[in-house]
């Protein structure tokens, strides 16, 4: 599938109906709290026909960390462009809603219930999220599909980082959305993944092998210790201070 920019049916998304009608349901509560309550039953177990809109963990990602997609890899706003690193063909993200239908359904659901929530809304429900999970979870990475699509992403991923950090929860991503408003990405960690401008607390980027290698550049954990140290164990991306950082070119 070509990538769309965003620019796709959202009526024919599978579960958009089912969606919109527990967000219905949540804009007529009464209670602020119980609003709070409702979205993170969205956020651990979705409604009638998904699961839930955040996960935790995967094959790189240790369980302490949520993610959470603003949109899918084929509405990426950089898919296929100089900004992205990864060739198309080979986007990782973009493979698994090529192959299988539930997988782009579910984030561009995740898109649409980021548009209707507000940060402080999204915040308070991710913290009951956590409150009720048995393993700890300190960090949240947004974005592992698509990418932030204008600053208004920023801002209230930004927002939410405000709010999180009271609760010591570390908020991170890595972007390719060069052109936009990165000064505003004040508590969250940003790792750039190209140096058409300098715009993140790191650079974050692909290497040949070792010589090549810059002074001010290490591998990534992940990749070294063979997936022994994931992401969430290492926190060389999570923290804003720190060298950047390499995972090997194939
Ligand atoms: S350096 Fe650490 S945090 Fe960054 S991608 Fe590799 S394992 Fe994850």
């Amino acid at each position: 599938m070509e990538p769309t920019y965003g620019d796709y049916d959202r009526d024919s998304v599978r579960g958009i109906d089912a969606l919109r009608s527990a967000l219905r349901d949540i804009h007529e509560c009464d209670e602020y709290q119980e609003v709070v309550e409702k979205v993170a039953e969205l956020f651990m177990n979705g409604h009638e026909g998904s699961s839930g809109y955040l996960s935790f963990g995967n094959n790189k990602i240790a369980k302490n960390v949520a993610i959470f997609n603003m949109n899918s890899a084929t509405d990426c706003p950089n898919a296929d462009t100089k900004a992205c690193q990864v060739p198309w063909s080979d986007c990782y993200a973009h493979k698994a809603e090529n192959q299988y239908d539930a997988p782009l359904a579910s984030r561009r659901r995740q898109e649409y219930l980021w548009d209707c929530l507000d940060s402080e809304t999204f915040a308070r429900a991710f913290v009951r999220v956590i409150e009720r999970k048995n393993n700890t979870v300190d960090a949240i990475r947004f974005s592992e599909a698509g990418d932030f699509r204008h600053d208004g992403d920023i801002i209230k991923v930004n927002n939410i980082a405000k709010m999180l950090e009271k609760h010591d929860i570390d908020v991170y991503t890595y972007s390719a959305s060069y052109q936009l408003s990165w000064n505003e990405a004040t508590h969250f960690t940003v790792n750039q993944s190209n140096d058409f401008a300098d715009y993140g607390d790191r650079l974050f980027t692909a290497v040949q092998s070792d010589e090549e290698l810059p002074e001010n550049m290490v591998w990534c954990a992940y990749d070294v210790s063979d997936g022994e140290h994931k992401c969430g164990d290492c926190k060389l991306c999570i923290n804003d201070e720190g060298p950047d950082v390499a995972v090997e070119l194939h």
